[in-house]
């Protein structure tokens, strides 16, 4: 049976063949084979798909919300975003700064090492002379030549071996002058940056208190917009948001402003006409045109 098409939304049916579409470009009654529905020019089809829409009366005015309402979205989406990444970022530079720490930390443990070196090879040098003095007390007790010379070699010996480990003091004593510049610089580093840290950390706070209360207000602001777009506008637009950067888009020179794919005539046509809003076979965008 055949009937007219209704003057609400319907369910999607099937493709209409080339020659249907053709005729609804003309503005000619034709049967939609896959549901027996007539339609007349007056009927929402998009990439020759029927979309069982009758086509709503045009007014820019409904753009003109989309356009206001998507301006709405597009900001809170932003500073939606921004907001979301505060927590990485503030968890970020205190990681950076708690290595910091840890290395100054480790470069401080090895100041540590090295002055206890220092004082083990001053021990050293002290029990050396010690050992000396005592061989001196015994040497002069000795009887004969071949006793004494033995001594004096073993304290030549001793004497060389206090050379040796005056030697490493010296090299220790010059790692650990710089080393402990180096670590005074870095300590003073650490304490700038610290409180630099600290600085952002509150920033972090406040800017996110400035998101949430603009987030707020721009709902608000959403809200009200769109209550004067058309649901049956609205659904798709929100549809299509939530998946793409933007959903309505300008079409121009024939190419969709959002894939920047060039359109069919056809589309790049009806997007120009503002008789219908249309969608971008490519990219599954709003259309529209100036
Ligand atoms: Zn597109």
């Amino acid at each position: 049976m055949v009937r007219l098409a209704q003057p609400a939304r319907q369910t999607l049916t099937g493709v209409f063949a080339a020659d249907t579409f053709l005729s609804m470009r003309r503005a000619e009654p034709v049967v939609d084979t896959a549901c027996g529905v007539v339609y007349f020019a007056r009927v929402f089809v998009e990439s020759s798909r029927c979309h069982g829409w009758n086509e709503r009366p045009f007014s820019v005015n409904v753009i003109e919300n989309l356009l206001k309402l998507q301006d709405a979205d597009r900001k809170v989406r932003v500073m939606a975003t921004e907001l979301a990444d505060i927590p990485a970022r503030k968890a970020q530079e205190q990681e950076r700064l708690a290595l910091h720490k840890k290395q100054v930390h480790e470069q401080a443990d090895v100041q540590k090492h090295h002055l206890a070196e220092l004082k083990k090879l001053e021990l050293d040098v002290e029990s050396f002379k010690d050992k000396i003095r005592k061989l001196r007390q015994q040497q002069l007790e000795l009887k004969s030549n071949k006793e004494f010379r033995a001594m004096e070699s073993e304290i030549s010996s001793i004497e060389t071996d206090i050379r040796g480990v005056e030697d490493k003091q010296l090299t220790l004593m010059d790692t650990i002058e710089h080393a402990r510049n180096e670590l005074k610089e870095r300590e003073k580093a650490l304490s700038e940056e610290e409180s630099a840290v600290k600085r952002d950390m509150s920033a972090w706070d406040t800017r996110a208190g400035e998101l949430q209360q603009a987030v707020a207000a721009e709902k608000t602001v959403r809200t009200e917009l769109a209550k004067h777009v058309d649901p049956a506008w609205l659904a798709p637009y929100e549809r299509v948001f939530d998946r793409k950067d933007t959903a309505l888009v300008e079409v121009r020179d024939g190419i969709c402003g959002g894939c920047h794919m060039q359109l069919p005539p056809f589309l790049a046509h009806e997007a120009r006409k503002q008789k219908s809003v249309v969608t971008c076979g490519y990219c599954g965008r709003m259309l529209y045109s100036e």
